[in-house]
């Protein structure tokens, strides 16, 4: 038995390792008889007597994952905003996996696993040069939409305690909602927020239709800016009816990868009229791992809640997102058992290190921090910031092509562009074909003909998107593996599909 294990994990190691060497040159997807392929080849039920570990194991390599996307991690996969695993987080989520341990209680002498994971999240405050004690609560999340739901549920309690209908401690978790209030209860403004934002709203139940959720103008001159008197105006109204707000802000927008300005003043105006403001970093928050893109990222220590993902621009496996918040003690105050009913092995919760259980979604979870702890200790604060730099170099080199290209149009220059020298904000490229080339916009799936003729060739993937209203195509570059080599077939691919 432990032989054939050993066997079957070198097995799985020498797979690993030659998927890895050619990651750069497999097919970025696995062609759509690939993907048939394997679907037709799942069994149809539970079989009644197990195949074994050895005969599963051939069959997942020979019949299943030929079918699952081949490259996601490659250097050329360019959907989303997906990021790959840097070697140090690979290895380190197969020893994770392999000792399997439950990381939801604080056992201080029984494992350092949640003191790894205080230092991990300590880390990356650093990463970000923000200072420890500004957000004194945080945790490890499964991705940006669990953060952003933590975030949500935080505003929420803090805004029912803060109303001038509720008193004493009021908890929103604990009693519902209160009577009185005005409907609905608390609102959210925002301008272009993350959908997830809306999934966060719909659970944590302030609800996400247009009653709740308000676009606020914006500024005249940047799109991705709310107007400011327009928000005070707001902010002063509902304090005056006593209504609670929740101010969200996306640091890096996800069609544009932009960043609006004004993020310290919004900050002072939502603690000027008691409003709550959650800033979704998820990818566009690692600007500040930067020196010289810090400046995009100005303000990202003011939230009260503050949402990153681990998984895009972090490099390391899913599923990993980072939460934060300035009191260490919101999320225990509603996650956390009650006094009168506090387990025994909660008893002893060490104040500094507090059970990710009292913190979190999930009570069982896996050991999470550790590729991440890996990956930043492997890396470095230069290794990161070496990252980010030369994706978005490789994002202004694709921006500058298609900018003079004749088939095609950038939608995402930066307005400053000659000024700055940076053609698009950040690792986003966002186009579409031009007018008159063969996907004229004029038509109204040529942003779908133009991602599907990209994407056959298999060489590079991107995702479709909407901005302004139209059609457009997306390119967002934010693995640590794509290089110049790619920057070849980058431009083939383009030149090829609108030849
Ligand atoms: C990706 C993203 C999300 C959702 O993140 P998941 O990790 O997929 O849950 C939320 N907000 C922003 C700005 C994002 O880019």
């Amino acid at each position: 038995m432990s032989n054939d294990f050993n066997a079957l994990l070198a097995k799985v190691a020498s797979h690993l390792a030659e998927r890895d060497a050619a990651l750069s040159t497999l097919p970025v997807t696995p062609g759509a008889e690939a993907v048939a392929a394997a679907v037709d080849a799942l069994p149809p039920a539970l079989p009644q007597a197990g195949l074994g570990t050895g005969a599963t194991l051939d069959y997942l390599l020979s019949s299943v994952l030929p079918g699952c996307l081949t490259a996601q991690n490659g250097p050329r996969y360019f959907g989303f905003v997906t990021g790959g695993v840097t070697p140090a987080a690979q290895l380190a989520d197969i020893l994770g996996s392999g000792y399997d341990e439950n990381v939801q209680v604080t056992l201080g002498d029984t494992s350092a696993a949640t003191t790894v994971e205080a230092r991990t999240l300590e880390m990356v405050l650093d990463l970000l040069e923000i200072p420890r004690e500004t957000y004194a609560g945080r945790t490890i999340t499964t991705g940006a939409t669990a953060s952003n739901i933590l975030g949500l549920a935080c505003a929420r309690e803090a805004l029912y305690a803060a109303s001038p209908y509720t008193y004493g401690d009021y908890s929103y978790a604990a009693s519902g909602p209160p009577p009185g209030l005005p409907t609905p209860p608390i609102v959210v403004l925002g301008l272009h927020p993350h959908w997830s934002i809306k999934k966060a709203a719909a659970l944590v139940g302030l609800g996400n239709g247009p009653s709740v959720f308000h676009s606020l103008p914006a500024d005249a001159d940047d799109e991705l800016a709310p107007d400011l008197s327009a928000l005070r105006g707001r902010l002063v109204a509902e304090r005056a009816i006593g209504r609670g707000v929740i101010v969200t802000y996306g640091l890096g927008e996800v069609n544009t990868g932009g960043f609006g300005r004004g993020l310290p003043q919004i900050a002072a105006l939502c603690r000027q009229y008691g409003a709550w403001l959650h800033v979704d970093a998820a990818f566009g928050g690692f600007a500040g791992a930067v020196p010289e893109l810090r400046h995009l990222v100005e303000g990202i220590d003011l939230a009260d809640s503050l949402t990153l993902d681990g998984h895009k621009w972090l490099n390391v496996p899913y599923d990993c997102g980072l939460f934060f918040t300035r009191d260490a003690r919101a999320l225990p105050s509603f996650l956390g058992p009650s006094a009168s009913n506090t387990p025994a092995y909660l008893a002893a919760d060490d104040a500094a290190i507090p059970s990710p259980l009292t913190m979190n979604i999930e009570n069982s979870r896996r050991f999470r921090a550790l590729p991440l702890f890996a990956s930043l200790l492997s890396l470095g604060k230069d290794g990161y910031a070496d990252i980010v730099r030369r994706n978005v170099a490789f994002a202004r080199r694709v921006a500058t092509y298609l900018a003079s290209h004749p088939s095609y149009q950038l939608l995402n220059m930066s307005p400053e562009w000659l000024a700055s020298g940076a053609p698009v904000p950040l690792n986003i490229v966002l186009f579409r074909g031009a007018p008159g080339s063969r996907f004229d916009p004029e038509s109204a799936d040529a942003h779908t003909r133009l991602t599907a003729a990209i994407n056959a060739t298999r060489r590079m993937y991107v995702s479709g998107s909407q901005w302004g209203g139209k059609g457009a195509v997306r390119l967002a570059v934010s693995n640590w593996r794509t290089g110049d080599e790619d920057w070849e077939i980058v431009r083939a691919v383009l030149d090829e599909v609108t030849a």
